[in-house]
């Protein structure tokens, strides 16, 4: 019988805003505390404020690995356990190989994968301990097929998926699962730095190429909702979205290449 998904001491990073702040929402609403971490302070709180008791604001740099492992210490000492992590910051830095110098690289592998790695470290130890724990990992869509001229997001955001793909066979022995979470396009301001990004992939066309892909946009909240019932049900991946989900089927079904 599957045990039950009753979670009272979660972290969600990135979470003063678009998916994360959604997801927080969605893990109060089913009764558990949320640490609202991110890098915005006054958004943190800002959206701490508005999850209502249950939640409380954290400043955190996911990229920063002392400072994650200190929240993660922290929020398991006031509360003597930790339930939930959700691994959910990140960056759109996008631009084809010709445009992009070092500091692009650095930045998108420190937040995007640093960061991530960074989360799910310091989770583990606190989960293996206890003998159980949800890591949720945001990747997307572009985890799983490349995306155009996004480059260093592709990349990071594939290396998420591995990530997480990998340590799910490891961590399930010591009682802790893990999850990542492929959605497509989320009606979020992350997509204004998407449009904003590569203007060698057309400029102000990429809005409409995007449309093109997927003509109407996830919201947050539909998307936190499907992340949260996938953790729930121990999904290994939770596609979000037509096109997620299409590839994700196309992928786990296709034949192993000889
Ligand atoms: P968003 O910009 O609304 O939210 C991202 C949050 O992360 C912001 O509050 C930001 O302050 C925070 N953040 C950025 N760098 C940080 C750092 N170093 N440390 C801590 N917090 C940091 O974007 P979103 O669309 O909600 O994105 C959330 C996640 O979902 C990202 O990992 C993104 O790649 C992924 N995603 C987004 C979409 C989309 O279409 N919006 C699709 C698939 C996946």
């Amino acid at each position: 019988m599957r045990k039950a998904f009753e979670p009272k001491v979660s972290i969600v990073t990135g979470a003063a805003s678009g998916i994360g702040r959604a997801i927080a929402a969605e893990l109060v609403a089913r009764g558990s505390r949320v640490v609202v971490a991110d890098l915005d302070a006054d958004g943190a709180t800002r959206a701490a404020a508005e999850l209502g008791p249950l939640a409380s604001a954290a400043t955190l740099d996911v990229a920063d690995a002392a400072a994650v492992t200190a929240l993660v210490q922290r929020v398991t000492a006031e509360h003597g356990r930790l339930d939930v992590m959700v691994n959910n910051a990140g960056i759109a830095i996008g631009g084809l190989l010709e445009e992009l110098d070092e500091r692009h690289w650095d930045k998108a592998l420190a937040v995007n994968l640093r960061g991530v790695i960074n989360g799910v470290t310091a989770a583990y130890e606190v989960m293996r301990a206890q003998g159980s724990g949800h890591i949720l990992n945001t990747a997307s869509l572009a985890g799983l097929i490349p995306a155009p001229a996004m480059l260093p997001y592709t990349t990071t955001k594939h290396a998420v998926v591995g990530l997480s793909t990998a340590l799910r066979a490891e961590a399930a022995s010591q009682g802790v699962r893990v999850s990542v979470l492929c959605p497509g396009f989320v009606d979020t301001p992350l997509l204004d730095d998407v449009y904003a990004a590569p203007a060698s992939f057309g400029g102000s066309s990429v809005r409409a190429r995007v449309r093109l892909l997927q003509p109407r946009f996830l919201t947050p909240e539909q998307t936190a909702k499907r992340a949260v019932d996938g953790l729930a049900a121990n999904k290994a991946v939770i596609p979000v979205g037509f096109l997620a989900h299409l590839t994700w089927r196309t992928l786990r079904y296709a034949p192993p290449v000889a």
